[in-house]
């Protein structure tokens, strides 16, 4: 293996904290179901995390991005689970002859809080990805509108 067959990818996610509760969304991350919890807007179930690592992936691979994959048009994809849509993306980057070393990502919010759940979440991102995921989160102090808690 020579350096040029080791690529790194970056990835990118936001999805805005519903204003008026909808009743039927919940906030999930990284696979884990925040109960009374603001749930995030978006057309699958707006998995943060598993969004961005998906969105790397793709990257790193060449492969374009998710919203050319899994279009928020698409009727298929409404409500969907993240997992899956990240576990389909893994398989996509291995079919291409890729292997996958690991996946880091840093969840900005103000809530929820992310220790207690970190390594559920690491779990279950890992096991989408089948490689170590690592999952940091940090706070916006306030700032923007992260820190005013419009979204993640
Ligand atoms: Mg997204």
């Amino acid at each position: 293996m020579s350096i040029s067959d080791v690529r790194v990818g970056e990835g990118f996610d936001v999805h805005r904290f519903e204003v008026e509760p909808s009743g039927s969304r919940r906030l999930v991350l990284g696979g884990c179901v925040f109960d009374g919890e603001p749930a995030l807007i978006g057309h699958s179930d707006a998995d943060v995390p598993a969004h961005a690592i998906a969105d790397a992936l793709l990257s790193a691979g060449g492969l374009g991005d998710l919203g050319s994959h899994f279009p928020d048009t698409d009727p298929r994809w409404e409500g969907a689970d993240s997992l899956a849509i990240l576990a389909e993306v893994s398989a996509m980057v291995r079919a291409d002859g890729w292997s996958i070393g690991n996946a880091s990502v840093a969840l900005v919010c103000e809530r929820p809080r992310i220790a207690p759940r970190r390594a559920e979440m690491e779990s279950n991102l890992s096991t989408a990805v089948g490689a170590p995921v690592s999952l940091t989160g940090r706070r916006a102090e306030g700032l923007g509108a992260i820190g005013r808690v419009e979204g993640i």
